[in-house]
């Protein structure tokens, strides 16, 4: 019996620019598959085609709850520099109820394990990011045990992400299983995403989720496996950065 996780918390929409589903047709798929909650996370300002910050400033515009599906609102910001900058302002990450980031090809400057790995590192102490998505990129390879470390230091989870099991980001596959190793040998969170570019995709795992349990991963170690974790770890994340909500 696989396992049932209640949230995908990786999801464009139409405005990343290249997704291809409305927030609606997103809501009504995750509803469909029985899924309780989404996280919105279209890519970054800096990404080509991507929203402009507006669209980021006016996610209120978008119920809380669509279809019975919570939908969290949020970004998947671009790793800019080798410092782990965002490609979005301080004030708007602030805002957001989910802040995903990664390396995305364009938008992050590609160097040695090295620098990717530092950039990676920084980009886990940001107090405004929430999760480390598709850290097995081949393109931006970094140390895999030095990332692992940090996530169970900082709790940021890494993600095991669904798409790069499908064609997205060729190459990933290995890294992904060694990774997932290291989150199981150490214990660290780790997030299961979908990255759902299409409706049909919402709530994918089947991938991920067979990498995960073949490294021992453990369902306790994977936050979206309820609606109750997401929440109350996001809620702890904006605690602890001195907001209340
Ligand atoms: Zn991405
Ligand atoms: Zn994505």
């Amino acid at each position: 019996m696989p396992l049932k996780l209640q949230a995908d918390l990786h999801t464009h929409s139409v405005a990343s620019g290249h997704g291809y589903s409305t927030v609606l047709e997103l809501a009504r798929a995750a509803a469909a598959k029985g899924l309780l909650l989404i996280g919105l996370t279209d890519h970054g300002p800096a990404m080509p085609g991507g929203p402009h910050l507006y669209h980021f400033g006016n996610l209120r515009a978008i119920p809380a709850v669509i279809e019975g599906v919570r939908v969290l609102k949020g970004v998947e910001a671009n790793i800019i520099d080798r410092q782990g900058g965002l490609d979005m302002p301080p004030h708007y990450l602030d805002k957001m109820e989910i802040v995903l980031a990664g390396f995305h090809e364009v938008c992050s400057p590609a160097g040695t394990v090295e620098e990717n790995t530092a950039a990676m590192l920084a980009a886990m102490q940001n107090p405004y990011v929430d999760i480390i998505v598709h850290p097995g990129n081949p393109r931006f390879p970094v140390d895999p045990e030095k990332i692992v470390k940090m996530s169970r230091e900082t709790g940021v989870p890494l993600e095991i992400n669904n798409s790069s099991f499908c064609g997205s980001r060729a190459g990933s596959e290995d890294n992904c299983r060694e990774i997932a190793k290291l989150i199981a040998r150490y214990g660290a969170p780790v997030v299961i995403g979908s990255d759902a570019h299409f409706a049909e995709q919402v709530g994918s795992f089947a991938h991920a989720l067979a990498v995960a349990e073949e490294a021992g991963i453990k369902p306790g170690q994977i936050l979206n496996i309820t609606v109750e974790r997401v929440l109350a770890y996001l809620e702890e994340r904006r605690r602890r950065r001195g907001r209340t909500k």
